[in-house]
Formats: structure tokens, C-alpha cells, sequence
């Protein structure tokens, strides 16, 4: 064990379904505009390459099967949107993974919210600045238990949905996505290498909103059940 000036930071762990065993984080990345119907929403034709950002690994918020998670009103934004997006879980990596092999490198799939201060956000687009102020902040990412592949199958179509206060916000299927899961996992592998306890969230559906403290969020996909996450 080598001697650090100070205790090294924890892995972040996460839930598996059907397991007593986390699965340790890597590098968590986000897939940008990836549902035509919220590329349109946020401005955009929906015909776009695929693009990338990465929030930080310690930005999750584990939110246990049947438990809620709590996630604090960030500082510095009054226009806090929800995202409710498939997060896809890997156990193996690589580089220029082709996408008929790209199913192979999933370990499972979550829940995954891909919280952003959307005012910050677009005073970063405007200024043609990086994103991490509106995306890459403090319990930025909730996300449910690992759901193993093996048990699940693999994912390329069912019901997306996310509901707030009781009321469905967003919903879509799966196979609505621009670039489908393997294609993001090929063309996301040519940029970084993957390697495994890397997760990607896969984009979201349209329907973004805000939300405000004491709302209740509730999210779906078919074969995840649900999670549910309040803002506190
Ligand atoms: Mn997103």
C-alpha cells in the first residue's frame, strides 16, 4: 500500500441487482442530443454527429433498489432541469471497439438523471465555454441499481419515462435514440479508450423541465422498474 499525504478518496459503488457486490466507477460519460424529439427542443435538427461530456465520478448519487435518494437544490442556478436517461454500465473496454462487438463491453444497465443548471448551461453555450459548471456539478447524477445484462437481456428498445410530482413529464422508447447504444459505445471508444466501470448516460428524451425543492421525480424503463429521486 503506498503511503498518500492524505486518505485517497473513496470508488463510488454501485447497487447490483441480485448481487452483494458494488460495481466500482470509473469515468462516467454523457451522451449529448441523442432523442431527435429533444434535439429539436434544445434548438437543434437532431441529425448531428454524435457528441460527448463527462460529469465526475463522485457528481452520483447511488440511489439504492426501493429507497429514495435525496438530492440538494444546487447553488448558483434558477432554472434546475431534469433529464431522465438509460445509463449503460461497462465491464470491458477498449479502443475503436466496433459497434458489433460493442454489446459484449456492458456489464448492465440504471436509472441514470443527468441533473443540469440549464441557466448555466447555455451562458457556457453562448460563450462558447466548457459545460462542467452546468453538467459536472455536485450530485449531478442520480442513479439506480445495476441491473446485470445477463439477467436483463440486452437493451435496445422499451418505455423511457420520468414523472414529476405525479405527472409524466417525459416519455419516449429506447429505440427512439439517434445513435443507438452500441453505435455510441464505438464511436465514444474512437475519442477515449473505455475501460471497465465506465458508465454512459445515453441521452434523454424530450420533455426537459425544471424542477424546484420538494419535487419528487420518478423515473422508468422497462426491465429497470423505477427509481425515485426528490430534491431537497
Ligand atoms: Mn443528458
Amino acid at each position: 500500500m503506498p503511503d498518500y499525504v492524505f486518505t485517497p478518496p473513496p470508488v463510488v459503488g454501485l447497487p447490483v441487482m441480485g448481487s452483494a457486490q458494488l460495481f466500482p466507477v470509473r469515468r462516467v460519460y454523457c451522451v449529448g442530443r441523442n432523442y431527435a424529439e429533444h434535439a429539436k427542443e434544445m434548438g437543434f435538427t437532431g441529425r448531428e454527429d454524435p457528441f460527448f461530456f463527462c460529469k465526475p465520478a463522485d457528481a452520483l448519487i447511488p440511489v439504492p433498489a426501493g429507497q429514495i435518494g435525496n438530492m440538494r437544490y444546487p447553488s448558483k442556478t434558477a432554472n434546475l432541469h431534469y433529464e431522465m436517461e438509460l445509463v449503460v454500465a461497462l465491464d470491458k473496454g477498449g479502443r475503436d471497439i466496433p459497434v458489433d462487438r460493442a454489446n459484449d463491453c456492458i456489464f448492465g444497465y440504471a436509472l441514470g438523471l443527468d441533473m443540469t443548471r440549464r441557466d448555466l448551461q447555455n451562458e457556457c453555450k453562448k460563450q462558447g465555454r466548457p459545460w462542467e459548471i452546468g453538467k459536472g456539478f455536485d450530485e449531478s447524477g442520480p442513479i439506480g441499481p445495476i441491473y446485470p445484462r445477463s439477467v436483463t437481456g440486452t437493451l435496445s428498445q422499451g418505455s423511457i419515462s420520468l414523472d414529476v410530482n405525479g405527472t409524466q413529464r417525459q416519455v419516449s422508447d429506447l429505440s427512439q435514440m439517434i445513435w443507438n447504444i452500441p453505435e455510441s459505445i464505438a464511436y465514444l471508444s474512437g475519442l477515449f479508450e473505455l475501460a471497465a466501470g465506465d458508465l454512459i448516460f445515453t441521452g434523454t428524451p424530450e420533455g426537459v423541465g425544471a424542477v424546484v425543492k420538494g419535487d419528487k421525480m420518478i423515473g422508468h424503463i422497462a426491465g429497470l422498474g423505477d427509481f425515485e429521486v426528490h430534491v431537497v
